[in-house]
């Protein structure tokens, strides 16, 4: 039942956009009654809030700054993560409110590194949105996560921004990888 195939794997639905839809919208309620008059600078993360970031901005009302990191992927345990490249931000990130959209807090390593670099500038505030969270596979505590979406189990997701081997971001639902059941013996 929908289920989808992306190379070698397959792929059974976990959230479907509307659902998607109806909590990012909460969250963005709860994001303009937190940061009124404080022009908070939101910084995604891509690729893989592209879409998380654009739906989520559609329900920010207040006036905020946008821009976006690359950051470059962690390898085996230690994250040697570090950010890339900056695009669209504001030159100077002193004393701003402080908002990283994700698209989903697995290790949490990534995010940990980013916000070390962020914390750098000295800014007023330092909070993340990411649209999943995966408790069971966190490594670092992130304590600056504010607006989690979905908590969900630790397994490998794809679709609305997440990648399998660079495909599936564009699908508008988010897919968990089906677990084969192997044959008793
Ligand atoms: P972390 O540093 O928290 O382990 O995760 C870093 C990045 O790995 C996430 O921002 C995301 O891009 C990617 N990632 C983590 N878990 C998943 C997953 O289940 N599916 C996909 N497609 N990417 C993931
Ligand atoms: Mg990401
Ligand atoms: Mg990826």
């Amino acid at each position: 039942m929908n289920n989808i195939e992306i190379e070698d794997r397959t792929f059974e639905i976990l959230l479907e956009n509307h659902t998607i839809s109806k909590r990012t919208r909460l969250i963005g309620i709860q994001i303009n009654v937190d940061y009124e008059k404080r022009c908070p600078v939101f910084i995604g993360v891509l690729n893989g809030s592209f879409l998380f970031m654009a739906d989520l901005l559609k329900e920010v009302e207040i006036p905020c700054e946008i821009g976006f990191i690359r950051v470059s992927s962690y390898e085996g345990a230690e994250s040697s993560g570090s950010i890339k490249e900056a695009f669209g931000l504001p030159d100077n990130l002193h004393n701003r409110d402080i908002i990283i959209v994700e698209d989903i807090v697995d290790s949490g390593l990534t995010l940990n590194y980013v916000i070390n670099e962020i914390q750098k500038q000295v800014p007023a505030s330092v909070k993340v949105c990411s649209l999943l969270f995966k408790p069971a596979a966190l490594k670092v505590p992130i304590k600056e996560l504010e607006y989690v979406g979905f908590e969900i189990a630790n397994e490998f997701v794809v679709g609305y921004g997440l990648d399998y081997v660079g495909l599936g971001r564009n699908l508008k639902d988010i897919y968990r990888e089906k677990t084969v059941l192997s044959p008793l013996p």
